[in-house]
């Protein structure tokens, strides 16, 4: 993708404004312009990578470090009931902006926030202890000397 269109880019060039509430070198922190509730704010690397795949560990480790330290903010100034941290990759995870970005959530009592999907259901095969055992053995296998 041409980086010169990519609106988290703009953002990070100065060319588009933002709420900019931390940044540093490697890392910039805003507020959503469509929140989904209020105090909602977005992490990004500074570099342009479209999924979290595309990132260099350590550059995804610098990204969580910095969400971790604006996440504490959110919860220190604004004193929600809890925080959801959300990264989605690719249209069907949810992702819109294909620049690398952590949803901060603020969360409130009945708020009803809608992350993809409701827990609740029950109406398949997910809850299968055997399928839940067949599944990790494959990831195990698959994170063995993995990076
Ligand atoms: P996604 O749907 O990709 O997980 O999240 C993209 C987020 O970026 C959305 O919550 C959307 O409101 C936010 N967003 C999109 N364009 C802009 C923008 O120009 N400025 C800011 N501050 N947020 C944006
Ligand atoms: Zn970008």
């Amino acid at each position: 993708m041409d980086t010169s269109e990519c609106i988290f880019c703009k953002i990070v060039a100065g060319i588009s404004e933002c709420h900019e509430i931390y940044q540093d070198d490697a890392t910039l922190a805003f507020m959503d312009i469509h929140p989904a509730n209020e105090g909602h704010c977005l992490v990004i690397p500074k570099e342009h990578f479209e999924q979290v795949f595309d990132m260099p560990p350590a550059a995804f480790g610098t990204v969580a470090s910095t969400v971790r330290k604006v996440a504490r903010a959110v919860n220190e100034v604004l004193r929600p009931g809890g925080i959801s941290l959300v990264q989605a990759n690719g249209e069907l995870a949810g992702q819109s902006v294909l620049h690398v970005h952590v949803h901060v959530l603020p969360r409130r009592a009945g708020d009803d926030l809608l992350i993809n999907w409701d827990r609740a259901r029950d109406d398949d095969q997910r809850f299968d202890r055997d399928r839940i055992a067949e599944i990790a053995e494959r990831l195990r296998s698959r994170l063995r000397g993995s990076v």
